[in-house]
């Protein structure tokens, strides 16, 4: 940025000859002429008060105004009409002069007055004072355009020294222009906003540097696969250069020009994201080597030997893509992406043993410790007579036995390690770790996933996720990663009928719970909270347990557990329900994801309008894993149809988890889809990932081919848009390994 805008000698210039225009009215501006770093306080026509109330905005320097993109537009028609008018506020009107008259006082003060017709009906009389030349701009019949104050005389209004324009005879009407809408805070009014990037805009706008080389922004508007759709060569003139389209944004002439202008910042934007992810793919290829890994024929069949059942054909793609992977040198970065009881644990399996066979160690990550339980247990049955070495390693082990684990796992005679979270917490030294497996990936984010990073050589990765992700979502939360997806489910799976159960009809559903389970299957009850809340009237798992012992579901044998027990607690009601000793388990959301227990088959969810759409599919999936139909019947809060819950509704539509995702981020957005916790989502000004879908895939493509000809962006063509991909996405790039 120029740290000398041309603006400076001019408004010097302005200052010293007394002809100050109006807008130069700030000592500041006369002193130091804006730059980007400006601080607010010396742009002019903003108050202390005002710095305060722009701060809260994220608006610290001058520059942070042309990046405070107007929220809509309102188109606002350029001419009130008589009725419109309001003392006392400005307006515009349109009319004809039909009468004039000029007074010199005794003082010697002239006043000039027109008086306009307005077209639709009424009068507005213009005023000048000391300015007798105005008499003669206007001559009767004239339409003329004055925008000033009106102030109402009783019957009619005037306007003082209003700004006139002269029409032609016939002139057509300028249209509307669209008047920006920002995001306020409280105290701060539209036209504060208005003025304070308008004196910014005057400042700096010329001063901007491009990020966006020519090639690009023609390329960006020019969509290659389009040309081929038509056929023809699309010939679109590039996207906005920066200059006009900062000016677009906030000062558009039409709604068509501040939509240009914002397709320009959104691309701009999902570019920068999609530049970063390149970057990572890139660096994660080509930083540092992975141990190569052959599945020969041997160890293939041998491991696929281990299985009890005949994969299915979307088993076998993506352990072929695994194979694949982990023969190159180059590391793995598959995600698995597959409903709830596709089978992905199969795929894990066949990489962990796939990398024991060649001798190298895995690690198994789940986000819980229930799930890392379960997997150990899995997997030890599994390989049991055989030579593999497998532990696992979790928070709630003594500290002796940790001890005495890491030592094994760091000389290397533990092959696979299962755990949580603090396998990465923790600085777990591999002997010679080849792989690691990240469960339920959707709830670890990129930034979460890069610091497992070794220094020397990097294990290959496989992550699993459960949560069937949009398309679009899948290529920014996980757009550093190549994907293999699980379609179909293993055969012989009954389906899951969903209910939405009104609060009158509980108790024939709990009748029909007691059925069941009396006939030899097991029921989970759910509920989001664990105590009662008062406030919503909420009721928590405990005193639904007590209400369901001594109520409907008397006489079965039902237990409790949620997450504020701990996790050996935890385990040992997990292992009854297994062990079929408890029938019916009253549970909080930590049943979520992974539990499998095949012989449950009905599900109750209470307070289920308090869970997401993903949340609910995922609970769906625990009673849909053996050969029995699924039940699930979900309840909304006392005294609401659940129908009338629109995600509710949706949730019993479809069984297909890929459309639901589809469905719940068209209604609700791409943070909640994932949960609470939005990880991983890139904080985005001006794209919605929603809407800009095809930006979104587009710009993914454009980045990588830029990626691969410029691998670290060194060009100098290129230096903004490094340094505007590490502002905003470091850590994305970083992969994490240093630190
Ligand atoms: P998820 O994809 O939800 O993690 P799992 O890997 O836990 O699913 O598998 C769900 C259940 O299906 C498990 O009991 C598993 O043993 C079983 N399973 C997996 N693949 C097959 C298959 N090809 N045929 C039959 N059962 C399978
Ligand atoms: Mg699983």
């Amino acid at each position: 940025m120029s740290i000398d805008p041309p603006q400076t000698s001019l408004s010097r210039l302005a200052a010293n000859s007394q002809v100050a225009p109006a807008s130069v009215q700030n000592e500041a501006q006369i002193k130091a002429p804006l730059v980007a770093s400006t601080p607010l306080q010396y742009v002019p026509g903003i108050g202390p008060n005002r710095v305060e109330l722009f701060a809260k905005l994220g608006i610290r320097r001058a520059i942070d105004l042309l990046f405070l993109f107007p929220r809509s537009y309102q188109d606002i028609a350029p001419y009130q009409s008589i009725t419109e008018l309001e003392s006392g506020f400005r307006a515009s009107v349109i009319g004809q002069v039909v009468d004039m008259d000029q007074r010199v006082s005794f003082e010697g003060r002239s006043t000039v007055g027109v008086l306009l017709a307005i077209e639709g009906g009424g009068y507005v009389r213009c005023v000048w004072y000391n300015q007798p030349f105005r008499r003669q701009q206007f001559t009767l019949g004239m339409r003329v355009v004055a925008t000033g104050v009106a102030k109402s005389t009783g019957i009619s209004f005037e306007m003082r020294h209003p700004e006139t324009t002269i029409l032609a005879a016939d002139q057509p009407l300028p249209e509307a222009k669209p008047l920006p809408i920002y995001s306020l805070t409280d105290g701060l009014q539209q036209r504060h906003v208005a003025a304070a990037v308008s004196a910014a805009l005057d400042g700096l706008v010329t001063t901007m540097e491009e990020a966006l080389p020519e090639s690009i922004r023609l390329a960006a508007n020019n969509p290659k696969d389009s040309i081929e759709k038509a056929g023809e060569a699309v010939n679109r003139p590039p996207l906005l250069g920066i200059t006009e389209a900062l000016k677009a944004i906030h000062q558009p002439n039409s709604i068509e020009e501040a939509n240009e202008a914002r397709h320009r910042f959104i691309f701009q934007e999902l570019f920068v994201y999609q530049l970063a992810l390149a970057m990572r793919r890139h660096r994660l290829k080509h930083d540092k080597p992975a141990p190569k890994i052959e599945a020969t024929p041997m160890i293939h069949t041998r491991i696929l030997k281990r299985f009890p059942f005949e994969l299915t054909r979307d088993q076998l793609r993506a352990i072929d893509d695994v194979r694949a992977d982990m023969a190159q040198d180059v590391p793995m970065n598959r995600l698995v992406q597959g409903d709830v009881g596709s089978g992905k644990t199969v795929i894990a399996q066949y990489a962990m043993l796939n990398a024991v066979a060649n001798k190298q160690q895995a690690a198994l990550m789940a986000p819980t410790e229930l799930l890392a339980r379960q997997h150990f247990t899995r997997l030890s049955q599994q390989l049991s007579g055989s030579q593999v070495m497998i532990e696992l390693l979790v928070g709630s082990i003594s500290q002796r036995e940790r001890t005495e684990l890491l030592q094994r796992i760091a000389i290397g005679t533990v092959d696979i390690v299962v755990g949580t979270q603090s396998l990465l917490s923790e600085h777990v030294q591999f002997e010679s770790l080849g792989l690691v497996v990240i469960d339920e990936q959707h709830k670890f984010g990129v930034e979460q996933r890069a610091s497992l990073r070794e220094s020397r050589i990097v294990p290959h990765y496989l992550v699993l996720s459960a949560t069937p992700i949009p398309r679009t979502i899948a290529m920014t939360v996980f757009g550093d990663l190549d994907v293999s997806i699980l379609k179909d489910k293993p055969p012989g799976r009954a389906t899951v009928h969903t209910y939405l159960g009104s609060t009158h009809q509980q108790s024939k559903w709990w009748e029909f719970v007691v059925r069941q389970v009396k006939s030899g299957r097991q029921a989970y009850v759910v509920t989001p909270r664990v105590e009662s809340d008062p406030a919503t009237e909420v009721l928590g798992a405990e005193q639904i347990y007590e209400q369901l012992l001594n109520g409907p579901l008397a006489g079965l044998r039902l237990d409790l557990l949620h997450g504020r027990m701990d996790g050996i607690e935890k385990q040992s009601k997990l292992d009854a329900f297994t062990a079929g000793r408890t029938q019916v388990l009253v549970a909080t959301t930590v049943v979520e994801v992974g539990i499998d227990v095949p012989n449950a088959t009905l599900m109750t969810i209470l307070d289920a309008d308090r869970l997401g759409l993903a949340q609910l599919h995922q609970l769906r999936g625990r009673v849909s894993r053996g050969s029995y139909p699924g039940y699930v019947c979900v309840f909304a809060k006392q005294g609401v149809a659940p129908e009338e819950n629109v995600r509710l509704s949706v949730l019993a539509s479809t069984d297909d988890g890929f459309r639901l995702a589809e469905q719940d981020l068209q209604m609700r957005g791409p943070g909640d889809l994932l949960g609470t916790k939005q990880i991983g989502l890139p904080p985005l000004r001006i794209a919605d990932l929603v809407r800009d879908a095809q930006t979104l895939n587009f710009s993914r493509g454009l980045a990588q081919e830029l990626i691969d000809r410029d691998p670290n962006l060194e060009m100098a063509e290129h230096a903004l848009l490094k340094r505007q991909v590490t502002q905003r996405h470091g850590a994305v790039v970083t992969l994490g390994d240093v630190g």
